[in-house]
């Protein structure tokens, strides 16, 4: 699985970190970044996909396929 964040449209609200910060943490300004963690577990499968489903600017983006 791969996650991704695009910071062109994230809008620094913190949700994914506030929520999740088991798999996301603060970047740059305000910005979210994704931690260097296993993302090959169902636990994060899962938590990824709650923080793509409520990221207020649809940021983050979940491939699980890779
Ligand atoms: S929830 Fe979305 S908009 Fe808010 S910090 Fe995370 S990626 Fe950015």
């Amino acid at each position: 699985m791969q996650v991704r964040i695009d910071l062109e449209k994230c809008c620094m609200s913190g949700e994914c970190y506030y929520n999740h910060p088991e798999l996301f943490a603060m970047g740059d300004e305000g910005a979210s970044v994704v931690k260097p963690v296993d993302l090959d577990t169902d636990e994060m499968r899962r938590h990824a996909v709650q923080a793509a489903e409520v990221c207020p600017a649809g940021a983050i983006f979940v491939d699980e396929g890779v």
